[in-house]
């Protein structure tokens, strides 16, 4: 069974929370978090989009416990579907484009910089503050690039958390997007359910509290998500792998907070 909302659906979703109009051909948002949001905040004055890689709807099947400092926080988990193939910049440009990977045009493993409309663009059209936050090399930093917006991109995970933090604490961006890699290369190596894994799915869940607590401290309206870009399953040898149209691929949870 396949989870019912569409991964296409939030970029529109973070465009009505920011009040601004989403890219024409985007799916509708997810009604459920516009409502729960603006039932709490009205408009948030900015979105924290926390992107971990590759952290799969049946992790938390499994491991609810490692789940424990996000359910805390978050009381709204979605059950989202993502798009095939179920890969990085496929998925994340779904993400933040709204469309389906035969309209944004990656349809393989591969970062071009999209020449489509995205969330970023709508933004910057709207007079917005965007920026990302992530590793080099990896799809998020890539194929989003050549926009009037802000790119913080370094070599490791340490740095780009740091920096998050600073920004968060800042306050300067509407939209703050930030990318963790870990679990994803982990998993690949020793498998989604391995210690290792465990490991890195305990750091991101702790992460998100982190970015969470510092936001409370601005006293900003915030909506704060948590919102992978697909799942993974086990392959022969105990490494990961995703990419493939199955469930353990294709369905993840987002977790939305509402700050202030
Ligand atoms: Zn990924």
């Amino acid at each position: 069974m396949y989870n019912a909302v569409p991964m296409q659906s939030t970029c529109a979703t973070i465009a009505a929370l920011l009040g601004i109009e989403a890219p024409a051909d985007a799916y509708a948002p997810c009604k459920q978090v516009v409502n729960y949001v603006e039932k709490r905040l009205g408009k948030p004055e900015r979105v924290i989009m926390y992107n971990p890689d590759a952290i799969a709807h049946h992790l938390w099947q499994k491991y609810p416990d490692l789940y424990t400092p996000v359910l805390e926080l978050s009381p709204l988990p979605v059950p989202i579907c993502t798009v095939m193939p179920s890969v990085t910049p496929v998925c994340f440009a779904s993400m933040y484009t709204g469309v389906s990977p035969e309209v944004h045009g990656i349809r393989k493993y591969e970062k071009p910089v999209l020449t489509c409309d995205t969330l970023f663009d709508c933004l910057i059209r709207a007079g917005k503050k965007c920026a990302i936050v992530s590793t080099a090399g990896d799809s998020i930093s890539m194929i989003f690039l050549e926009r009037e917006m802000d790119y913080f991109i370094y070599p490791t995970l340490e740095e780009v958390n740091e920096k998050a933090h600073e920004l968060i604490a800042e306050d300067k961006y509407d939209l703050l997007v930030i990318y963790n890699a870990n679990f994803d290369s982990i998993m690949h190596r020793y498998g989604p359910e391995s210690p290792e894994a465990l490991v890195a799915l305990d750091h991101n869940c702790r992460e998100y509290a982190a970015l969470a607590e510092l936001a409370e401290k601005t006293g900003r309206k915030t909506a704060l998500a948590f919102a992978p870009d697909h799942g993974c399953h086990e392959i022969d040898g105990g490494c990961g792998s995703h990419g493939l149209d199955m469930e353990e691929d294709l369905n993840i949870l987002h977790f939305w907070k509402c700050i202030g």
